[in-house]
């Protein structure tokens, strides 16, 4: 159970279960005398009618405690029939929990209970643990890790904890001992002593990463990489005669960065930020030129199956005339036709293939990869860029490319390892979008609007939210308001779209590609077509619901429009009870179309967990430090790796062995295997 809730299996793992607070549990108070303001209250008394209320998913169960002064109910919705076994009518218990009111009457939900007796009378000052409901209705409260935990530190001596930083870094930095910071971290005897073991601990949990990252780094440019020193017809030919736009000057210098990394005999591995709508897929084109220019095969690889079809078509587009062969290989291309391309990527006879996570299944052979270029970074594992890696004997060049603009602390943990080129212009005669908010109420004459945009020729989205845990609530709310467009996009005129997870991947192509074609005036979806979509006709983008959606989300999700020459407008649609946090949100998107900007915002206000797509990143799951607030000892850290490694870049140094066993150690327990 522990294991499987809070992945707890060694009596080490308990020792780093930290805890996020301390309560004081040295007062109790008298039932009569509780200040109905109060947050966390301590009391104690005698237990009476045990009793369950309710019928069926309401059912709770109702303890009354009372002492001399007066009497408050105890609640427990969840675990009813364990608690209803494990209480006592008529015994006396110590009782911890927040308080709450129900119509003017307070209670305690879910406090934590234990039989009154000479140990527990006082518990003074207490570690508050992360715990999961299902420990707790277990009786598994956060008291019980409090006591656990200290059981077992009353065993450990300073001995047994070995201290993994050298000490000459504890003295620079001022950072307390391993075994003090892990004591003082459970039971701090002073708040100096809890300040300087939280300090320690989140040091050391960011040197790791920034270890880690450092040292992929330097096996990085350790690595041997192809030599691309020749410049030839197909870079060449392209740019002159079939380059349908001149580059903007950002462009041409992240050209002119991947062209010197690539000439270098090193491997390339950079990163290509660039908004949404910067014009990322023309290098990538252009960087694969390159790659064919010296002899060698290109892929690109992108997260879905739209997108990949997407970057087929006007990759082939562009390149139709110079009779440079591209293929797709997708999930859904079987048979004979993958047979086929399987064959000629090994024969060597197939130049460029675009695909989706396809590419990497152990079937799919290169005769000589150079270049892989990934797009949409955030939708893949990093595991899977090693992948590809793994495709030749010498490695190809990497290229990867996203549009969520990253903030800089987030950055240099997810990307720390890679050079990064930035896109920082927009290509000429794009009009900022205008975002505006509405409420739900004005929807008729949104949809007005609309309709006028695309009486004018243009095209329209409408996109739903759709999250997992109430995924059968949003199918519905998409349905709905499909039904409701067509009340406003007569059919007998307008054609509407219509694309979701649920279609099979045929049907939702299908439906894009009359989207894509100009055939449909309106496509309705889901967030399938987050990233990468584009429709340069398209002008308006209208997001139901726009409160349950991240920001960076949003800002992907606005990128979808303003790629024409038109005036584009994103109308974010909320309904009249959102929060005043939500509020603010969407005022910041309607303030700014700065990506950086947003990412910064975002990241504040909801954490690095919530960012989009950082959660399958598994680089980012940090016990104590907060990349956010913390991003000064990151820096620290920062600074201290690359100290470190400059002197002994092997770590075998003998004061650095803790050091090298203990990256080890996370090396395997994390997911970052051999990253690109
Ligand atoms: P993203 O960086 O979001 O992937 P795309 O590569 O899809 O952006 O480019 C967005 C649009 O801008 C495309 O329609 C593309 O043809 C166009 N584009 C790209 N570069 C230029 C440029 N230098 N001048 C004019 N249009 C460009
Ligand atoms: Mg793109």
């Amino acid at each position: 159970m522990l294991r499987t809730e809070l992945d707890i299996v060694t009596f080490g793992d308990l020792l780093h279960h930290y805890p996020y607070r301390y309560a004081d549990r040295s007062q109790i108070v008298r039932i009569g005398f509780i200040d109905p303001r109060a947050d966390y209250i301590q009391i104690q008394g005698t237990l009476v009618n045990i009793t369950e209320e309710g019928e069926g998913r309401k059912k709770r169960l109702v303890a009354t405690l009372y002492d001399d002064t007066g009497r408050i109910d105890l609640l427990w919705f969840q675990g009813a029939q364990w608690m209803k076994k494990s209480l006592k009518q008529g015994e006396k218990y110590l009782v911890y929990g927040k308080l709450n009111a129900f119509n003017g009457i307070l209670n305690i939900p879910h406090p934590e209970i234990e039989p009154l007796n000479a140990e527990t009378a006082s518990p003074g000052r207490q570690p508050m643990y992360p715990t999961t409901e299902k420990l707790r209705v277990r009786g598994l409260t956060n008291r019980s890790f409090a006591k656990l935990t200290y059981a077992l530190l009353e065993k450990v001596k300073p001995g047994d904890v070995s201290e993994i930083l050298p000490a000459n870094l504890l003295n620079q930095y001022r950072l307390c001992g391993r075994y003090y910071a892990l004591r003082w971290l459970h039971f701090p005897d002073t708040e100096e002593h809890e300040q300087a073991a939280r300090r320690r601990m989140k040091w050391e949990e960011l040197f790791l990463s920034q270890m880690m990252i450092a040292r992929l780094r330097l096996q990085h440019t350790a690595q041997a990489g192809w030599r691309f020193d020749t410049v030839g017809e197909h870079f060449n030919g392209f740019f002159r005669n079939h380059l349908p736009f001149a580059l903007t000057n950002a462009q041409k210098r992240v050209l002119r960065e991947i062209r010197q990394d690539t000439a270098t005999g090193k491997q390339m591995n950079r990163l290509l930020q660039g908004d949404v709508g910067s014009g990322k897929t023309i290098v990538a084109l252009m960087s694969m030129l390159l790659a064919l220019d010296n002899g060698f095969q290109a892929c690109i690889m992108a997260p879905t199956e739209i997108l990949a079809q997407q970057h087929y078509y006007s990759i082939a587009g562009l390149l139709e005339q110079m009779n440079i062969p591209v293929r797709l290989l997708t999930g859904s291309v079987k048979g004979k036709p993958r047979k086929e391309i399987l064959q000629q990527l090994e024969e060597g006879t197939l130049p460029i293939v675009v695909g989706t996570h396809a590419l990497l299944e152990d079937g799919v052979r290169f005769r000589n990869l150079g270049l892989a270029v990934i797009d949409e970074q955030h939708r893949f594992g990093v595991g899977q860029r090693a992948r590809l890696w793994q495709k030749n004997e010498m490695p190809p060049h990497m290229l990867v490319m996203t549009a969520t603009p990253i903030p800089r602390t987030l950055a240099m943990t997810m990307y720390g390892d890679l050079d990064v080129s930035v896109i920082d212009e927009l290509p000429p005669g794009r009009q900022p979008i205008k975002t505006i908010f509405a409420r739900d109420m004005q929807r008729a004459k949104v949809m007005e609007f609309m309709r006028k945009e695309v009486d004018l020729g243009r095209q329209v989205y409408v996109v739903y939210p759709l999250i997992e845990e109430s995924e059968k609530v949003d199918y519905e709310s998409l349905m709905a308001g499909y039904e409701q467009v067509k009340v406003f996009f007569d059919e007998n005129r307008y054609r509407i779209a219509m694309v979701h997870g649920r279609q099979d991947a045929a049907e939702r192509e299908r439906n894009m590609q009359r989207f894509v074609k100009g055939e449909a005036h309106v496509l309705v979806a889901t967030t399938v077509i987050e990233v990468g979509v584009n429709v340069p006709n398209a002008s308006v983008m209208l997001i139901e619901s726009a409160e349950r959606f991240g920001l960076s989300q949003l800002h992907q999700l606005r990128g979808r429009v303003g790629r024409g020459a038109e005036q584009s407008y994103c109308i974010l649609m909320a309904g009249s009870k959102i929060s005043e946090e939500s509020y603010k949100r969407l005022q910041i998107m309607v303030s700014t179309n700065d990506g950086f900007r947003i990412a910064e915002e975002d990241l504040a206000l909801r954490g690095p967990g919530d960012m989009h797509g950082t959660q399958q990143s598994g680089v980012l799951k940090f016990k104590i430090a907060d990349i956010v607030q913390d991003s000064a000892i990151m820096e620290e850290t920062r600074l201290a790796a690359q100290e470190l490694l400059a002197t002994d870049p092997t770590l075998s140094l003998v004061q650095h062995q803790p050091l090298r066993y203990a990256l080890a150690q996370q090396r395997k327990e994390s997911h970052w295997g051999r990253i690109s």
